[in-house]
C-alpha cells in the first residue's frame, strides 16, 4: 500500500453569485432587458469568481463545469444532443431555455427532485429516435469551461453528470428502457474524455448520485460495463466517480471492479459506506474522496469527528482526499453575508465558503498530523415544556370515523355535491408586492401594511363570491412564502438575510434554520382568517403549512431525529388549529406539498418515514371537533406508496395535483385508496392555459366513475402564486360552470 498523500477538494459550488446575480441576469434575459451577450458575460464573471474563491482558499483540486444557466442535467442533455424533436428547430440559448421552461404552447421538460435535496432538475427525454452525439464538436461546455479556467491560470477538474445517472433520470416513451442507450451514450462520453485529455485535463469527475438509490442487478452490471469501457480509453484523464446522498451498497464493489482511479463516498449521510468499504478490503490502489463535510446542511463540521473518520479511512485507501459529501450548491454561499444572526447561532454555522475552509483545515491536519481546533457544535438547550408535551401527547387521539365526521360537517356547512374551492394563494398584485417590500424595509408601518393586506383580502373574497365558489380562501397576500411565513413566527427557527439557494433553475429559496425546540408563542394566521371570514357568509378556509413541509424546506438541526422535530412542529400547528377553530374558522387546510421530498432514496426505509410523516399530521389535526373540516393539499408527482400515505393522513378532504401534463389521472384504483373527500386538480394552475367548461366537466364525469359525488371536490391543481391577476378568472369561471353542469346531471 502506498503512503497516503491527503488532499482537499469540494464536489461542486454554488453558481448563483454573492448577490443572486444569476437570478437577476436570467430573469432580465427572459424579459428582454438583457441580450445574449450580456447573459454570457455574466456567466463568465460568475465562473471566474468561483474559481478565484476556491483557489484562494487553498483547495488543491478545483472543480469546473459546475456552473449552469439553469440546470446541470439540462446542460448534459444538450451536451450529448438529447434534444427532443419539439425543440429541434431552435438553437443556442433559445433551445436551452425552451427546454427548461417551454415556449408558447410547447411544454418544457418535466422537473423532478434531485435526490432529496430540494433542488429540482430537468428530466431528459430519450427514446428510440435518440441519437447521442457530442454537441458543437469540440466546443462543448465542459471543455470550454476547462479551457476558460486554464486561461485564468486555474487548473480544474471538469464535473460531468455520469452516464448511468443521466440515463436513469431520463424519461422514455412507453416500452423503451433508457438504459438500452448506454453503449451509445458511453461513446459520446469517451469522445469527450479524449478531448478533455487532449486539452490537458488531468482529472474528470463523473457524478453518479443514482448509486445511492436501489439499483437492479441489470443496472449494477451496466455501471460496471460503463466504467470499464471508459477506463479502457488509451488517452483519457483520470476518473473520479463521485457518489453522494447516502450509502451506495453493492455499487461500491462493482465500481471497485473497474479501473477508475478515484471513488467519492458520502460519509455524512452514508455511514454504511465505511462498513462496505472495509468489507471489500478497501481501495488500496485508488484515491478515496471522502465526503466528511456535510454539503447539504449548514452546521459547522465537528472537525475532530471528521478527522477521526478520515483517520479510520487512511488504511482503506491508497490515497485520501478530504471532501464534501455532495456539491455545495445545496447550501448558501457565505456566512459573512449574515452579520445580524444571533452570535451563538452564527458560531455554529458554516456555509459554502466556510465549508471550503473546513475541508482545507482537515486536509492540512491529515498531512501534517496536526490537531484541528476544537469547536463548539452543541445545539440549543432543550425547551423542557416542549419536550414534555411531545411525550404526553404522543400521536394524539384518532378522530371519529369519517362517516360520523362527514355527517356532522354536512349539517354545519350544507355544501352542495362537488363543492368548489381553490388551494390558497391568489396572484400577487403589484401593490401587494410593493407594500410587502416597503414594510420589510421599514419604509411603511404595520398599520399601513395591514390596510393594504385587508384591502387585498376584500378584493379576493369579493372575486370568489362573484365567481360562485363554495369554500373561499383569503388569498395569502401576507405570505411571501409558505415556509418562511411560519418560520418567522415560530420559536426555534431563525431566518437568514441572504441565505439563498437554487430550488430549480428559475426558483430560489431562503430556507429557514431550524435550530431549537419549536413552539408557537402567539397565533400566526388567526387575524387574517377571521378578517376574511368577517367579509363573507360563505365558509373561509384557513390555510397552514404542514409539519413535514416546514421540516423538509428548512435546514434542520441534526441532534434530534427528524420524526421528533416534526412532532414539535405538529404541536405548534395543533395550537394554531385550535385557535382558528375557536375563532370560528370551521375549515382548515394543512398543506403538505413536500411530503414526497423527504421520502428516503431507499425503498426499505420508506415505510418507516411514511408512518411517522402521517402520524405527525394526525397529531397536528386530531384535536378538532367532528364538525371542523380538515383539508390537506399535496402537489408534485405522487407515487402509489405516497398516495396510500396521503390517504392515511385521514383528512376530511384531500386536494391533489392531477391535471399537469404527464401526471397520472387520479381515478380507478388510485382513487379507491381514498375513503374521504378528494379533490383531484381539474386544471393546471401553473399554466396560463384556461381549459374550457366542457373539458373540465368531462374530467369530473370521469372522476365520478370512481369517486362518489358526496366525496368529490372541484379545485385546481395548486395555488395561484405564480399567476398574473388577469390570468385566473376565465379558468375559475369555467371550473365553477363545469361543477354546476355536472351537479345538474347527478
Ligand atoms: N396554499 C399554498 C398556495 O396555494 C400551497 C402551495 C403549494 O402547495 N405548493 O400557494
Ligand atoms: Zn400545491
Amino acid at each position: 500500500m502506498t503512503a497516503p498523500v491527503p488532499g482537499a477538494t469540494v464536489l461542486g459550488y454554488p453558481r448563483i453569485g454573492t448577490r443572486l446575480e444569476l437570478k437577476r441576469a436570467t430573469e432580465d434575459y427572459w424579459a428582454g432587458r438583457l441580450d445574449a451577450a450580456g447573459l454570457l458575460e455574466m456567466g463568465a464573471r460568475l465562473r471566474h469568481s468561483v474559481w478565484t474563491d476556491l483557489r484562494e482558499s487553498g483547495l488543491e483540486q478545483i472543480p469546473s463545469n459546475t456552473f449552469s444557466f439553469y440546470d446541470q442535467v439540462l446542460d448534459t442533455a444538450l451536451l450529448v444532443d438529447a434534444i427532443p424533436e419539439r425543440f429541434r428547430h431552435l438553437d443556442g440559448l433559445d433551445a436551452y431555455f425552451a427546454m427548461a421552461r417551454g415556449t408558447d404552447g410547447t411544454p418544457g421538460l418535466e422537473t423532478r427532485e434531485w435526490f432529496g435535496t430540494g433542488y429540482h432538475h430537468l428530466v431528459p427525454e430519450v427514446g428510440r429516435d435518440t441519437r447521442f452525439r457530442l454537441a458543437a464538436a469540440g466546443r462543448s461546455k465542459p471543455l470550454a469551461e476547462y479551457l476558460e479556467a486554464r486561461t485564468l491560470g486555474v487548473e480544474t477538474r471538469p464535473v460531468l453528470v455520469g452516464p448511468l445517472t443521466f440515463l436513469l433520470l431520463s424519461a422514455a416513451s412507453a416500452g423503451f428502457r433508457p438504459l438500452d442507450l448506454l453503449d451509445d451514450l458511453i461513446e459520446v462520453y469517451a469522445e469527450l474524455l479524449e478531448r478533455l485529455s487532449g486539452a490537458g485535463a488531468q482529472w474528470v469527475q463523473l457524478d453518479e448520485p443514482v448509486l445511492a438509490t436501489d439499483l437492479t442487478s441489470h443496472e449494477l452490471a451496466a455501471l460496471g460495463h460503463a466504467y470499464r469501457r471508459l477506463a479502457r480509453l488509451p488517452s483519457r484523464p483520470r476518473l473520479l466517480v463521485a457518489t453522494a446522498f447516502g450509502d451506495i451498497g453493492d455499487a461500491l464493489a462493482v465500481l471497485a471492479g473497474t479501473p477508475v482511479e478515484a471513488i467519492g463516498l458520502d460519509f455524512v449521510t452514508g455511514p454504511g459506506n465505511l462498513r462496505t468499504l472495509a468489507s471489500i478490503g478497501g481501495l488500496p490502489l485508488r484515491t478515496l474522496v471522502a465526503g466528511v463535510v456535510d454539503g447539504r446542511n449548514i452546521w459547522r463540521t465537528d472537525l475532530r469527528r471528521a478527522l477521526a473518520t478520515c483517520a479510520s479511512l487512511l488504511g482503506l485507501a491508497g490515497e485520501l482526499v478530504v471532501s464534501t459529501s455532495c456539491s455545495l450548491q445545496h447550501v448558501p454561499l457565505d456566512l459573512d453575508a449574515e452579520p445580524d444572526l444571533e452570535p451563538d447561532l452564527r458560531a455554529r454555522l458554516s456555509f459554502a465558503r466556510q465549508k471550503i475552509d473546513e475541508v482545507v483545515l482537515l486536509g492540512q491536519a491529515l498531512r501534517q498530523e496536526r490537531a484541528v481546533p476544537r469547536r463548539d457544535v452543541a445545539m440549543n438547550a432543550p425547551d423542557h415544556r416542549v419536550r414534555a408535551r411531545v411525550d404526553v401527547l404522543g400521536d394524539g387521539r384518532p378522530r371519529a370515523e369519517w362517516p360520523v365526521r362527514s355527517a356532522a360537517q354536512r349539517r354545519v356547512f350544507g355544501l352542495p355535491p362537488l363543492p368548489t374551492t381553490t388551494i390558497g394563494s391568489f396572484p400577487r398584485s403589484a401593490e401587494v408586492r410593493r407594500t410587502r417590500a416597503d414594510w420589510r424595509a421599514g419604509r411603511i408601518d404595520e398599520a399601513a401594511h395591514d390596510q393594504v393586506v385587508r384591502a387585498e383580502i376584500d378584493r379576493v373574497i369579493a372575486f370568489q363570491e362573484r365567481l360562485g365558489l363554495d369554500v373561499l380562501v383569503h388569498g395569502e397576500p401576507e405570505r411571501d412564502d409558505m415556509v418562511g411565513y411560519f418560520a418567522e413566527q415560530l420559536r426555534g427557527f431563525t431566518l437568514t438575510a441572504e441565505g439563498w439557494v437554487q430550488a430549480a433553475g428559475d426558483r430560489y429559496v431562503r430556507p429557514p434554520i431550524l435550530h431549537g425546540d419549536v413552539s408557537r408563542p402567539v397565533p400566526m394566521t388567526v387575524r387574517w382568517a377571521t378578517y376574511a371570514q368577517s367579509r363573507t357568509d360563505r365558509p373561509v378556509k384557513g390555510v397552514l403549512t404542514g409539519p413535514v413541509t416546514l421540516l423538509a424546506r428548512s435546514y434542520a438541526r441534526t441532534d434530534l431525529p427528524r420524526a421528533d422535530i416534526a412532532r414539535q412542529l405538529a404541536l405548534a400547528l395543533r395550537d394554531e388549529i385550535h385557535d382558528l377553530e375557536a375563532a370560528g374558522i370551521g375549515i382548515i387546510q394543512i398543506d403538505e406539498p413536500a411530503l414526497r421530498e423527504l421520502l428516503p432514496l431507499r425503498r426499505a426505509e420508506r415505510a418507516f418515514y411514511l408512518s411517522w410523516a402521517t402520524s405527525v399530521f394526525r397529531l397536528a389535526t386530531s384535536g378538532v371537533a367532528d364538525t371542523t373540516q380538515i383539508h390537506t393539499h399535496i402537489c408534485q408527482s405522487w407515487s402509489q406508496d405516497v398516495l396510500a400515505a396521503i390517504s392515511a393522513l385521514d383528512a376530511d378532504v384531500t386536494s391533489v395535483e392531477a391535471a399537469r401534463p404527464r401526471t397520472e389521472p387520479l381515478s380507478g384504483a388510485r382513487a379507491a385508496l381514498f375513503r374521504t373527500g378528494v379533490g383531484p386538480g381539474v386544471y393546471d394552475s401553473r399554466s396560463s392555459r384556461a381549459p374550457g367548461t366542457d373539458e373540465m366537466a368531462q374530467a369530473l364525469h370521469h372522476l365520478l366513475q370512481s369517486i362518489e359525488p358526496d366525496r368529490l371536490w372541484v379545485n385546481p391543481d395548486c395555488g395561484f402564486r405564480t399567476r398574473e391577476p388577469a390570468e385566473i378568472e376565465t379558468a375559475l369561471r369555467n371550473m365553477v360552470a363545469a361543477a354546476h353542469h355536472v351537479r345538474r346531471s347527478l
